[in-house]
């Protein structure tokens, strides 16, 4: 009885690990993992729920910003920076925490060549045009690395209690950097168009510079090519905080036009 048990469990264990060893869906790094809801900081609710130790469990890529919206975070190759306010990056300590963020498990699933670029816009058309190809009602992780003529990022001040609704932040603590020829990585998110309830629809890009010492929240760009790298993300999962700010939130109404405002800059 006891051997059959044993061998039972010797079963199992193979079959587990056999599965581990059979693609990147059973190895679960093919999810999207969303730290509370972007229409949730769009409130102002910029206190950290997620640690930086615990993201890093979740992927090794990804954007969002910190506890007291402390700056833009960009997650790459495992390490999560911070682009501050007066345009200097840090490494983040594991001990921070994070209000919102969107991380995966990097794998390239295709690739494209980008060529002349001349805006944010002109980005956004031409990895639309790869993205209606391999399907947009799906999730991207996209990573373009390059020498940018121009880049133009914010980051914003730090913020103090009572926490004031993000677009109203922006208003007067948005800090902005423009940056000639710089070499560095963009790392970009799609989200399809039935996110918009729970994040942006379209892309959102942050960038990072290759000496990191720069970086921050992609307002505008443009260079001549570059290679970007994309991986289809098809599961998604979200990690709620628990505060009093949030649980008291009525996201029934509608926070669209906040959030172009606060992606973009523009007013609609
Ligand atoms: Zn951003």
């Amino acid at each position: 009885m006891k051997k059959r048990i044993v061998v039972s469990l010797m079963l199992i264990v193979a079959l587990s690990l056999t599965a581990c060893g059979t693609g990147k869906s059973s190895a679960n790094k093919d999810v999207l993992n969303q730290v509370s809801l972007l229409q949730g900081l769009t409130f102002g609710d910029y206190n950290g729920s997620v640690t930086a130790a615990t993201l890093k469990e979740k992927g090794d890529i990804g954007i969002g910003t910190f506890d007291a919206l402390n700056g833009e975070l960009i997650m790459l190759d495992g390490v999560i920076y911070r682009a501050a306010y007066d345009g200097s990056v840090q490494k983040v300590a594991d001990s921070e925490t994070i209000p919102f963020a969107n991380v995966t498990f990097f794998e390239e699933d295709s690739k494209m060549s980008l060529n002349n670029i001349a805006s944010v816009e002109a980005l956004k058309e031409q990895l639309n045009g790869k993205v209606k190809e391999i399907g947009d009602n799906r999730f991207y992780m996209v990573k373009i690395e390059g020498t940018f003529n121009k880049m133009q990022v914010r980051s914003e001040l730090p913020q103090t209690q009572p926490y004031k609704p993000l677009a109203k932040v922006l208003e007067t603590d948005q800090t902005v950097f423009n940056y000639d020829n710089i070499k560095g990585t963009i790392v970009g998110l799609y989200c399809p168009n039935y996110m918009d309830k729970l994040n942006a629809k379209g892309w959102h890009f942050h960038f990072i510079s290759d000496d990191k010492t720069k970086g921050g929240h992609i307002l505008e760009l443009a260079f001549d090519s570059a290679n970007a790298s994309i991986d289809r993300t098809d599961e998604f999962a979200m990690i709620l905080p628990d505060n009093d700010m949030f649980n008291n939130f009525d996201l029934s109404v509608d926070q669209s036009s906040d959030i172009k405002k606060v992606e973009t800059g523009e007013e609609k």
